[in-house]
């Protein structure tokens, strides 16, 4: 369930372990491993020494939250770091008003231009958006009749004027033709080239001059990777986007184009293509990528539920009580709560690396064993709950308590000696005397 990155990064932080902070010597190492991972994502050198250096500062500067580990809390802060540079929520494509919304396609051949632009149509339709596509790319062979009959199969209208016509004068009529007939949205499908090429870019930038585009969105292919990067910076420079939509993210790509446009540009990615077929199309959301280009989901999830749940002051407080052995059935049932807050136990412990190897049938004996537990204690007096000891001595008392919560007196009694047990075994933890005990062993 962990992937490499996250072994790699444990490592790397184990030297860490013990220590309570983040300091400038032991960063290096799990820096390294963060630009690794970025490089393996496929994001641009120079974007991802940008970002390590950003890094760096924040971790240095991040307080110490309790219960959190220290390489725990540094992959939060990189994930982050991550959602905020790719622009933390998803931006949703412009409206104009008076209508048509005029959005202008750009990028290379075969990266999925046109079938964005039948995506996109599809996607609008959704939100009663009514669509106009127009075929502006005269020099593929089959470029026009892939979009009409893209446009057939989404019951979408084509404006196309043939391969003879000038591309920019399609443009301009296309535009007419959407806004005389009160159409919400054209899109205007362009030219590629195989790579970047100084006619199409002039003839793009006369497109755009003319029919004076609210979105001007670049098609990326996420499998070109590093090339994202000057791809972009090229038609950003040259033309001005607004946007971009990163195509075939259903590959085995791990996305980190989507750091390098949004990096380079300032340009939000805008949705992502996942398949060939028409409907496969979604919004982009910076975090959901962000998990993706590091692999690591769950430890994200762990850190966050930690950070919720954990009040610093109250564990610290919980710890000096555990070690001092002064641990009473009411801090028992505090953490039990504290537990309850982060989720079910099963869900927890999956996350705890090393804890993933429980079989289900062990971690639902732990967490019925836990609900008996927190029954009985709820049947305690605070006098009882306080001291234990007067419990042991009590078989009367124990009884009541059976009674109170539905158990057997011997139940009861189980449940005092195994607090007992523990309780000894924090004192003989707080005096360095064992390693990690069990705390809730046996059944
Ligand atoms: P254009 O030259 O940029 O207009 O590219 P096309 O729209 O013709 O697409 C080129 C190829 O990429 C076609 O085979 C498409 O089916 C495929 N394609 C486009 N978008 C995606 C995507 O999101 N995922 C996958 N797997 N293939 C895609």
């Amino acid at each position: 369930m962990f992937d490499a990155l996250a072994e790699r990064l444990e490592s790397a932080w184990k030297t860490l372990r013990g220590q309570d902070k983040i300091s400038e010597s032991n960063v290096q190492e799990a820096l390294r491993e963060v630009r690794r991972a970025l490089l393996e994502a496929d994001v641009n050198l120079q974007v991802v020494k940008d970002f390590v250096a950003e890094v760096q500062t924040k971790a240095l500067g991040e307080e110490v939250v309790a219960g959190v580990r220290p390489d725990q809390q540094f992959i939060k802060l990189v994930y982050d770091e991550l959602v905020s540079v790719m622009g933390e929520t998803n931006i949703p494509l412009a409206e104009a008003s008076p209508a048509p919304t005029v959005i202008l396609m750009a990028g290379l051949q075969g990266t999925g231009k046109t079938t964005a632009t039948a995506k996109l149509a599809l996607h609008l339709r959704k939100e009663n958006r009514s669509t106009l596509l127009v075929a502006t790319d005269v020099y593929r062979p089959a470029a026009i009749d892939q979009l009409v009959t893209l446009g057939k199969q989404i019951e979408v209208p084509v404006f196309e004027l043939g391969k003879d016509a000038d591309p920019v004068e399609i443009a301009r009529q296309g535009v007419e033709r959407a806004r005389a007939e009160g159409i919400n949205t054209v899109i205007i499908d362009t030219a590629g080239r195989l790579q970047i090429d100084q006619n199409m870019m002039s003839e793009l930038a006369r497109i755009k001059e003319t029919i004076q585009p609210h979105e001007t969105l670049l098609v990326v292919d996420a499998m070109t990777g590093q090339e994202a990067a000057s791809l972009t910076r090229t038609f950003h420079d040259q033309i001005g986007i607004t946007g971009a939509i990163l195509t075939k993210m259903d590959g085995d790509t791990r996305g980190g184009a989507a750091l390098s446009v949004r990096r380079i540009s300032g340009q939000p990615i805008k949705f992502i293509g996942v398949g060939e077929k028409v409907d496969a199309l979604q919004p982009f959301y910076p975090d959901r990528m962000a998990s993706r280009i590091l692999g690591m989901g769950d430890v994200l999830t762990l850190v966050e539920k930690a950070q919720e749940a954990v009040d610093l002051a109250d564990a610290e407080k919980m710890q000096e009580k555990i070690l001092s052995a002064k641990f009473d059935f009411t801090d028992f049932l505090k953490q039990t709560r504290l537990l309850k807050n982060m989720g079910s136990l099963g869900g927890i412990m999956k996350l705890i690396p090393g804890m993933n190897k429980l079989s289900n049938e062990q971690l639902q004996q732990g967490e019925t064993q836990l609900k008996r537990a927190e029954s009985m204690i709820n049947s305690m007096t605070p006098e009882e709950r306080k001291d234990p000891d007067l419990l042991a001595g009590s078989p009367g008392r124990r009884r009541r308590i059976a009674r109170g919560a539905g158990y057997a007196e011997s139940d009861v009694a189980k449940l005092v000696a195994d607090f007992q047990k523990m309780r000894s075994l924090m004192q003989q933890l707080g005096q360095g005397q064992l390693p990690m005990p069990g705390m809730f062993g046996g059944g």
